[in-house]
C-alpha cells in the first residue's frame, strides 16, 4: 500500500513497486534520507526487473552528473557587462516607477478635491476635512 504517495513502513511485508511508483519515489529513493530501507530494496528491485525504469534511473543518474559537471565549470563564469548593465537599468526602471506611480495618484486626488470643492464652493465642511 502507499501513503500520500511513499510507500508505507511496514518492514515485514516485501513490497512491489509498479512503473508509476518508481518514477515519482524510486529515481531518487537512493539519497533520499527519509525513505525507508523498504521502499529503497523495493525501488532497486523495480529497476532490476524493468529495463524502462533501469533506464529512466540510468539517465536521471546521468543529468544529474552532467548538471553538476556543468555547475563546476561554470562556477566562476561572470555575467558579461552589458547583461549586467540591462538588469540594473530594468530593476531601476520598475523600482522608479512605483514613486511615479504613487505621485499620479495623489496628483489626480488633489485634482478631484480641487473640483469638488470649486463646484460646491469653498466655504463647504467637505472641503476643509478634504473629503
Ligand atoms: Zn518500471
Amino acid at each position: 500500500m502507499f501513503l500520500g504517495g511513499r510507500m508505507r513502513h511496514d518492514e515485514r511485508e516485501k513490497r512491489v513497486m509498479n512503473c508509476e511508483e518508481f518514477e515519482v519515489t524510486g529515481l531518487g529513493i537512493e539519497r533520499d534520507a527519509t525513505a525507508s530501507a523498504a521502499e529503497q530494496a523495493a525501488a532497486r528491485e523495480h529497476a532490476s526487473t524493468c529495463s524502462r525504469c533501469a533506464a529512466l534511473r540510468d539517465s536521471w543518474r546521468l543529468a544529474k552528473l552532467e548538471l553538476s559537471s556543468l555547475g563546476e565549470a561554470t562556477r566562476a563564469a561572470e555575467t558579461p557587462e552589458r547583461v549586467e548593465m540591462r538588469l540594473r537599468q530594468e530593476f531601476r526602471t520598475r523600482h522608479r516607477s512605483v514613486p511615479a506611480r504613487r505621485a499620479a495618484v495623489i496628483a489626480a486626488w488633489a485634482l478631484a478635491t480641487a473640483v469638488k470643492c470649486s463646484s460646491t464652493g469653498f466655504t463647504s465642511s467637505s472641503c476643509t476635512t478634504g473629503v
